[in-house]
């Protein structure tokens, strides 16, 4: 059965680690801020005690992405609109592969080579549609009766006057702008296809911590690299993960359960992208914050620790 508890490093321990750190690395600054007068200075007269203001209890949680970009798979389609149609939509043709990272269209766009005419099926390509002339009826002539007087007694005949009908002059059909190709005689067919994205894959590191800090991406990164070498609780599911964190850590807060909550729904953002991958458990670390004073100008820093008693990591802006 794997581990299900986890001993945080006390105060003691996470300032010794610094101080050795901190001495290796920053011994000028050390002695400057924590330095007496006139004493030779020694590491072992800077305590804990007197340094560390206050401590809090927070927990990380992390977890690795790997991300695949691959040329879209999805199938192209086929769009047929009329002329003016054309002209509106945005027309692509790639010369080189995408970068997906930098793309910020669609997946699928319309590609320019594509674009061809097609008979508008409507007026069969003619623009038009040719209908009988109502005026007339077809015939191309109009047709009127008139009253033919005789003689002085108004004796009269009918007679036909008749002459070729104005508004199809005189062939009988009259020719309708066709409503489906607004008289272009083509429509225009072209293709949606998949944008050709460069294939690419990528670790991400994944980090949320209850503790507000300006390390999330050095503590991410170094993770990344080192995640065997921190101690941390693993977990194959959030669900679990929630369940347990504070029998798991020993301490919990409000903090932890809103961080446990927001790494929750990005873990289900990452598991539904059909371009990512989580290749890692989850892992949750006792992450300390200890709020410390300079001795000599009471500036005030912090030290972070993320990992077990036996095995943790320290970030400082000392
Ligand atoms: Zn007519
Ligand atoms: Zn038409």
């Amino acid at each position: 059965m794997s581990k299900i508890q986890i001993k945080a490093p006390n105060t003691d321990v996470i300032f010794e680690k610094w101080k050795q750190q901190a001495n290796r690395k920053r011994k000028k600054k050390l002695e400057k801020e924590f330095g007496v007068k006139g004493a030779v200075f020694s590491i072992d007269n800077i305590s804990a005690g007197e340094t560390v203001k206050d401590t809090m209890k927070e927990a990380a949680i992390y977890f690795a992405v790997k991300k695949t970009i691959e040329p879209t798979k999805e199938k192209e389609e086929e769009v047929i609109v009329e002329p003016e149609k054309v002209k509106k939509e945005t027309f692509y043709e790639f010369k080189k592969d995408v970068i997906k990272d930098n793309w910020k269209g669609d997946d699928k766009v319309p590609i320019f080579s594509t674009l061809t005419p097609k008979p508008c099926p409507e007026c069969k390509g003619k623009g038009f549609i040719e209908e009988k002339c109502k005026d007339c009826k077809g015939t191309g002539n109009i047709e009127e009766e008139m009253k033919i007087y005789q003689d002085e007694e108004q004796n009269k005949e009918k007679k036909v006057f008749k002459y070729p009908c104005a508004t199809c002059y005189g062939t009988g059909k009259v020719k309708e702008r066709c409503k489906e190709c607004g008289g272009s005689k083509n429509l225009y067919a072209y293709k949606i296809k998949p944008v050709p994205f460069k294939r690419k894959e990528t670790g991400i590191p994944i980090l949320h911590s209850s503790a507000q800090t300006k390390y999330e991406k050095e503590i991410r990164e170094d993770l990344h690299k080192l995640i065997d070498e921190v101690e941390g609780i693993k977990f194959s599911n959030f669900k679990d993960l929630d369940k347990k964190a504070e029998p798991s850590l020993g301490y919990y807060n409000k903090n932890i359960k809103k961080t446990t909550k927001e790494a929750g729904k990005d873990y289900d953002k990452y598991e539904k992208d059909k371009d990512t991958k989580i290749v890692s458990q989850i892992y949750l670390f006792p992450m300390i914050q200890l709020f410390c004073e300079t001795k000599n100008k009471a500036k005030s820093f912090e030290i972070y620790a993320l990992g077990s008693d036996k095995n943790f990591m320290i970030y400082s802006n000392f």
